[in-house]
């Protein structure tokens, strides 16, 4: 990836690299003093999830289980299909685990509204929600979100992370994409 390409098919930084990292510490001492004592496990959704859970993870100074499951909702479009599938299920054992599922972003609610009923079904102590982005103005269901980054206007978003046809993963900001590279 050259520099003119990204340049190409952004259309502005939403959240800058400093402004992230100071909100991912703050989420990181909130959930280090509400899970003292308890069981935490971290429950990242590959793949968009995984610079925040990293560094999320770094700024979290109690004992912690990572784990990672990947569910369908995109594929290579840009609208969500409400359709959920387990591509990739959990390693450990959940019972007796009190949950944090760590996502990227929330849109539609569809992804985690599953995902949330499924861990508790399995035997999770408590299920909670932390993303890193929400996008409330698309919402089809309701879910409580625990721990949330930033509201963020209902436009497509890439970078840390968040891809656009699995491209801009890298970007170490947030920004929004052109509308005419998407729709
Ligand atoms: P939901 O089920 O809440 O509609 O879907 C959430 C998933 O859709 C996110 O985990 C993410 O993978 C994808 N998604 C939703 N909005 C965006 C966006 O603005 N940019 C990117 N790259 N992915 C998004
Ligand atoms: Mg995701
Ligand atoms: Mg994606």
């Amino acid at each position: 990836m050259n520099e003119v390409i990204v340049e190409d098919i952004i259309k502005d930084i939403l959240l800058t690299e400093e402004e992230i990292e100071a909100k991912v510490k703050e989420l990181g001492k909130q959930i280090t003093e509400d899970y003292k004592g308890k069981n935490l496990m971290l429950v990242g959704i590959l793949k968009g999830a995984v610079i925040f859970m990293a560094d999320l993870a770094k700024s979290i100074k109690i004992p912690v289980l990572i784990d990672f499951m990947a569910v369908s909702s995109y594929g290579n479009s840009s609208t969500s299909t409400g359709i959920v599938r387990i591509i990739k299920d959990l390693d450990c054992s959940i019972e007796d685990k009190d949950i944090l599922i760590v996502e990227d972003i929330i849109d539609t609610g569809l992804t985690l509204s599953y995902l949330t009923d499924n861990l508790k079904k399995r035997g999770a102590k408590s299920v909670k929600i932390c993303t890193l982005l929400d996008k409330p103005d698309r919402r089809k269901a309701e879910v409580p979100v625990d721990y949330r980054g930033f509201i963020i206007p209902d436009e497509f978003v890439v970078g840390y992370g968040l891809d656009y046809a699995e491209q801009y993963r890298n970007l170490p900001y947030i920004a929004a994409l052109k509308e005419e590279v998407y729709s």
